[in-house]
């Protein structure tokens, strides 16, 4: 598998990058996990516009989908070769009406669905292309899922937004990858069920014997070397801090 970091500044974006947006390719699949703000320019950097093979939501916060509303346009209204075939999208449940909402002026209801097919994500284990899929419910303000891919015997986990919970160390097990959430830090913000300080990152990552931990979800107002000493104070593996453009080899 291949990670490109497209976007991952937290919460909303910063002057250097986009927020959550992560490619993942394998066997010429390509996958995207959530495009928050500012993502689909950035995508473009890395894939053609119409490149991409499927989409996973993560949650609906707009740090997370609301650069599909753009998507939305560019599939919809495409100059060449008239509207595009709908792609797979992965989401929680409501995820069109969200979408839909935003848009605020689709041409009608259903719109949406004619260049996006729509599955609603539940707990649980399917297929997306090459990529053998695992999804667990974790601990955020709205219907937030934490995901687990595997392919040709490696493991590459994607926390979402999440505070700590038994669902992250289980989808972190023994991850070669673990793409974790830091939005807050440690000693300063301290709300349960919301976010991961980069300590509790780390300690997510030590209980599930992730062998490399990639802090990302840092909003433009926090520190990520603050998060990374942390980090870095409960994982004694490998850590990285996120950076736009970033890829990796899994
Ligand atoms: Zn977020
Ligand atoms: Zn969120």
């Amino acid at each position: 598998m291949k990670l490109t970091v497209v976007g991952c500044s937290g919460s909303f974006p910063s002057a250097e990058s986009a927020c959550s947006s992560y490619l993942v390719e394998a066997d010429g699949f390509r996958l995207l996990l959530d495009m928050g703000n500012g993502a689909l320019g950035e995508l473009q950097r890395h894939c053609g516009l119409y490149d991409l093979d499927a989409i996973y939501l993560s949650h609906l916060h707009a740090d997370h989908c609301i650069d599909m509303c753009a998507y939305f346009v560019a599939r919809y209204y495409r100059h060449e070769g008239g509207r595009c075939p709908p792609i797979p999208v992965y989401g929680p449940e409501g995820t069109e009406h969200r979408l839909t909402t935003a848009y605020a002026d689709t041409p009608s209801a259903s719109s949406m669905s004619e260049v996006f097919d729509f599955h609603t994500v539940k707990p649980g284990s399917f297929e997306i292309g090459p990529f053998s899929v695992h999804t667990e419910k974790v601990s955020h303000p709205v219907e937030a899922y934490g995901i687990r891919l595997e392919h040709g015997g490696r493991v590459l986990t994607y926390s979402g937004d999440t505070g700590v919970c038994d669902a992250l160390d289980e989808l972190a097990r023994d991850a070669d990858l673990f793409l974790c959430e830091a939005a807050f830090t440690y000693g300063k913000e301290n709300i349960p069920d919301l976010h991961l300080n980069g300590r509790e990152a780390g300690e997510t990552a030590t209980r599930a014997g992730a062998r490399r931990l990639v802090l990302t979800h840092i909003p433009p107002w926090t520190d990520p070397q603050a998060n990374l000493t942390d980090a870095r104070e409960t994982f004694a593996g490998p850590v990285d801090v996120a950076a736009p453009r970033q890829t990796y080899e899994i």
